[in-house]
């Protein structure tokens, strides 16, 4: 982590030294030397400055990365958005999916193995279906998992250990870190950062570029990318599909204690005699982003568009438009494509992480993405396109992050569909109106991330205010 942080917050509060130990419970020379980097503080300490000081948890680890995220060079792949694996969050589920992926991949022919889980993964495990995609991934394989909430000495607030066994002897140790949107870190291996494949980050340059090129969006990410871009987008529009028909069938209580009854099914077979058209699309879209979202709750297969807890607005616009109008399913890759450079724009220049920005920066950004992709399937100007995903990021902001009893259900998965009926109306307005707009898209990205820094921390995923905080289920 990053000591200095401890100095810098403590000071903005205009907290003494000795009036910030008291609060904490520990003493002056202890928090002397959590400033000066000599030791570290665990994670209920943590937990409690970020509390005191009003800030993310993340912004204790922003380190020399963080900043120059400020001043972005470039953009990354669209590899590195769109991802795959097992809901209902990136770091506590897909992290240690991947994590288990990586240690079975360095001991296959293991006896058996032991995962300990430390911090937030221990605590909030379970309600994020940690253990549960620890068990799915090691498949037929002996696992052990051990939660320990006590150990407050580990470097990051998503830490695990894993250990393999041969013989009765252990044969191999990784001490492993889910450090958001899947990524993970291995102790004692050097973290590669994947390399900026745009030299673009707004979308003013983009938009230039085009104009000036002659090309399209589209075109544009195949130029950047390479053609093999559209090959990995068909591969991921066929897992969403998959989702969707999944999350269509299924029926039952969600897991985690809410009793969220699955509703994906029950709305898209409620066909009334006399149902107009707008309310039928209006049910079929939104059975669709029930049926990912209820997925993604159960800890299934989703593909992260552009976070586990908004990867069903997406598909549902996509879903619904393929099978009105008969799109290909390279013109869904195509949107796809279009929609992702909106994500990449938002995730280089703010947040797509509830945790740093609230809930605007996963759903607003999910409702812009799914907008830009109609504003491709609809042949809307590069303009148009602009517009609606400005429109779809403007009417989200401010919305906090206050996910009931720290699952992804209430109000995740019916703001899912919410918000891709938004996109759907934000690009209608678009398509009339885009003569008349006054706000750029890029503007519009940058209140984002200043109106989520702005946000207490309460309301941005700690389920410590709003209606995780009011209601009592
Ligand atoms: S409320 Fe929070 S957890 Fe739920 S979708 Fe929004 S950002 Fe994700």
């Amino acid at each position: 982590m990053n000591c200095e942080k401890i100095t810098e917050f403590r000071e903005k509060q205009n907290l003494t030294k000795a009036k910030l130990a008291k609060q904490l419970g520990v003493t002056g020379a202890t928090l002397s030397k959590w400033e000066r980097g000599e030791s570290a503080p665990g994670v209920d300490a943590l937990w409690q400055m970020a509390k005191i000081f009003n800030v993310s948890l993340d912004e204790f680890f922003e380190n020399e990365e963080a900043k120059k995220k400020s001043a972005p060079t470039g953009m990354k792949s669209l590899r590195d958005l769109y991802k795959v694996g097992s809901g209902p969050s990136s770091s506590h589920t897909i992290g240690p999916e991947n994590a288990c992926k990586f240690f079975i991949g360095k001991n296959p022919d293991a006896d058996n193995y032991k995962v300990i889980l430390y911090g937030s993964l221990a605590k909030t495990g379970v309600g994020h279906r940690t253990d549960y995609v620890i068990e799915k991934t090691f498949a037929h394989r002996k696992v052990e998992i051990i939660f320990n909430e006590t150990e407050e000495n580990i470097p990051h607030a998503n830490t695990m250990d894993m250990f393999a066994y041969k013989n009765g002897e252990q044969t191999d140790f990784a001490r492993v870190m889910s450090v958001g949107g899947g990524s993970i870190k291995v102790e004692g291996m050097d973290y590669v950062e994947p390399e900026d494949v745009y030299t673009h980050t707004t979308f003013t340059e983009i938009k230039e570029y085009c104009i000036n090129k002659k090309i399209d969006l589209w075109e544009y990410v195949l130029e950047v990318e390479g053609p093999d871009i559209a090959e990995f987008l068909l591969e991921m529009w066929q897992i969403m599909k998959d989702c969707i028909r999944s999350g269509l069938d299924a029926e039952g209580i969600l897991p985690g204690g809410l009793n969220v009854q699955r509703k994906a099914k029950y709305l898209s077979l409620q066909r009334h005699v006399d149902e107009t058209a707008e309310t039928r699309e209006n049910r079929m879209v939104c059975s669709y982003a029930f049926a990912v979202s209820e997925e993604n709750a159960c800890g299934n297969t989703i593909v992260v568009a552009p976070t586990c807890g908004a990867s069903g607005v997406v598909p549902a616009v996509l879903y619904y438009q393929q099978r009105k109008r008969g799109f290909t399913d390279y013109e869904i890759a195509a949107a796809l494509g279009v929609g992702g450079l909106i994500g990449n724009l938002v995730k280089t220049n703010a947040s797509i992480s509830g945790a740093e920005c609230g809930c605007q920066a996963e759903i607003g950004t999910a409702c812009a993405m799914a907008a830009a992709m109609l504003g491709r399937l609809f042949n809307l100007s590069i303009e148009q396109t602009e517009y609606a995903s400005e429109i779809a990021i403007e009417h989200h902001l401010g919305l906090t992050c206050d996910p009931v009893c720290g699952l992804v259900q209430i109000p995740c998965i019916e703001r899912n569909a919410v918000a891709a009926m938004r996109a759907i109306n934000a690009v209608n307005l678009a398509n009339f109106l885009s003569d008349t707009r006054m706000i750029s898209l890029d503007s519009v990205i940058e209140t984002m991330k200043q109106t989520g820094h702005a946000i207490s921390r309460e309301y941005r995923e700690t389920s410590e205010g709003g209606l995780a905080k009011v209601v009592e289920l």
